[in-house]
């Protein structure tokens, strides 16, 4: 199969105020792109010169689409539809690459049609935007901009739910049955699955921010994570899509990990950040994957879409991983397999005792290991009922967390998020009471957390909470795809990204 050129489907938009920043900002932009977007309604409307807007054509190397909209239809400019239309004959003149005009403006002041323009080498794109909803009548929007006779018809719209990705999608296969060539959008937080899936359907781009912090959309990627991270060009109608369902997600770092992993073994698949609120919504686009990680708030609630559920989840209590064998989800917990990795060292020396701190979801999971691994395991909580209800269904001893000065062990597992960035300075107990061999913290962001250094210090032996989160995420792969999963590369793209601190 003949593979797209890197970037090639990406588009960066410019937006400023000031015509001189307008090519420091193309210089930015290109080699990061296939296409870049000038929205000129962010100038003054006097300033668009002719000759201005050849050169920056020129200049950019890549197509260059002229958008100039007006703010009732969505755009900055405030002035009214005849200055618009002077703007628009400027940028035909020009011949830029292409211009986008929205379909108001086209209804209202051309006739419904685009062939009044004058004749020009620009290619036309009319537009629909919408940045309330998904409209329930997307089929009625994209025969409305059809029929304006142009080049190249976009749809825009707020996603509000999941499946508004899949109506929007819908409309691209439309566009290819129609041989229309499209550029659908779903903008917001909920987007993100068209974002990166709509290019390889047939949608012409999809826009993305130059640098992070400059997203000019909710939930906009930034051109690097879409080439490097999801690679977008090299997407095709059948690479298998995995990805992580919880909601919120935060910067995840799985995405990155699953992706480097695919890219390393040459395997056609993906994996896509899923920001999930409602669970039955996004059912309805289950047959889109082949395999997924589930987070907080999902982890039981899973569990009604799963077929089949492996003991795993018995154990810990709670699902991460749905795997699709055949025609059936089955649900795993992956996380067990993550802690029995970070604590391999610690179990082959022999451990007898530990304390475990915190009864929420993780210690389930830690907590089921320690049960097959150590004789007398203790849990402490800041609730002394909740850490006496969660000890009482393993069988171990319970206390509340203020009382860790009575206590020491082989082991120490943190399952709290105590010590976790932003509040990096913070520990879940005192340092001079750290009385144990090993010391386990399941916080990995940041890596190195204020309880891990302070028991470093005092002799006794450090285990990061990456090697869990690796392990449970080298699980993940295997059961998805059968093959052993590149564990130094996971680990090693995880550490990269923690320290270069993007979290
Ligand atoms: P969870 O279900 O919300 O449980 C958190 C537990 O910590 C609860 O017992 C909670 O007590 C306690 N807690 C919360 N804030 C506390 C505080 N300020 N002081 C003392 N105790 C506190 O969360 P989870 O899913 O178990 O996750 C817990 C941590 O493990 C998170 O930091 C998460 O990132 C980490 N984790 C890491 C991995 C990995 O791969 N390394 C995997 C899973 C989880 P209450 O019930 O009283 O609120």
């Amino acid at each position: 199969m003949k593979m797209a050129k890197p970037h090639q489907k990406i588009c960066i938009a410019i937006r400023d105020a000031h015509v001189e920043n307008v090519a420091p900002l193309i210089a930015q932009a290109r080699g990061e792109c296939g296409f870049i977007e000038l929205r000129l309604d962010y100038l003054p409307a006097d300033s668009i010169r002719v000759d201005l807007l050849r050169s920056w054509k020129e200049q950019a190397g890549v197509p260059v689409i002229a958008t100039f909209r007006r703010k009732p239809n969505g755009g900055e400019f405030e002035g009214s539809t005849a200055k618009q239309l002077e703007v628009v004959r400027a940028i035909l003149e020009a011949g830029v690459d292409f211009l986008d005009l929205e379909i108001e403006t086209v209804e209202e002041h051309l006739g419904g049609s685009l062939r009044s323009l004058p004749p020009s080498v620009t290619k036309l794109i009319v537009s629909s935007h919408n940045f309330a909803e998904t409209p329930a009548g997307l089929a009625e929007v994209y025969d409305r901009l059809a029929q304006a006779h142009p080049d190249v018809v976009k749809i825009a719209t707020l996603a509000n739910c999941y499946s508004d990705n899949l109506r929007l999608m819908q409309m691209v296969n439309r566009a290819q049955t129609d041989q229309m060539p499209i550029i659908a959008v779903a903008m917001g937080e909920l987007g993100g699955l068209t974002r990166i899936l709509a290019p390889s359907r047939g949608s012409l781009l999809t826009y993305a921010s130059m640098e992070k912090g400059k997203e000019s959309a909710p939930g906009q990627f930034t051109a690097s994570e879409l080439n490097e991270i999801y690679r977008i060009d090299e997407i095709q109608v059948d690479t298998r899509l995995y990805g992580v369902v919880g909601y919120p997600l935060g910067h995840s770092l799985s995405p990155l990990v699953h992706n480097a992993a695919f890219q390393h073994l040459g395997l056609n698949c993906r994996y896509l950040p899923l920001p999930v609120k409602d669970l039955k919504d996004f059912s309805l686009c289950l047959d889109w994957f082949s395999g997924l990680s589930i987070t907080i708030p999902h982890k039981l609630d899973i569990m009604h879409y799963a077929q089949g559920v492996d003991s795993s989840v018995r154990e810990a209590g709670a699902a991460n991983t749905l795997v699709l064998q055949g025609a059936q989800w089955h649900a795993y917990n992956t996380d067990i397999n993550g802690i029995e990795l970070a604590l391999a060292g610690p179990f082959r020396a022999g451990i007898t005792s530990a304390v475990l701190l915190g009864a929420g979801g993780a210690a389930r999971a830690a907590a089921s290991v320690l049960k097959r691994k150590v004789d007398h395991v203790v849990v402490l909580a800041r609730d002394l009922e909740k850490a006496r209800a969660f000890a009482g269904s393993y069988g171990f001893g319970a206390d509340r967390l203020s009382r860790a000065g009575h206590y020491s062990a082989d082991l120490l597992v943190n399952t709290t998020p105590v010590g976790m960035t932003p509040r990096v300075d913070e520990s879940p107990l005192p340092d001079d009471l750290l009385n144990y061999r090993y010391v386990f913290d399941m916080v990995y962001n940041p890596m190195e957390t204020h309880l891990l250094r302070a028991a470093r210090a005092r002799g006794h032996c450090g285990i990061a909470g990456l090697d869990m989160f690796v392990g449970q995420a080298a699980r993940q792969f295997e059961l998805w795809t059968g093959q052993t999963a590149p564990v130094n590369l996971m680990q090693s793209v995880v550490r990269r990204q923690l320290e270069a601190n993007h979290f």
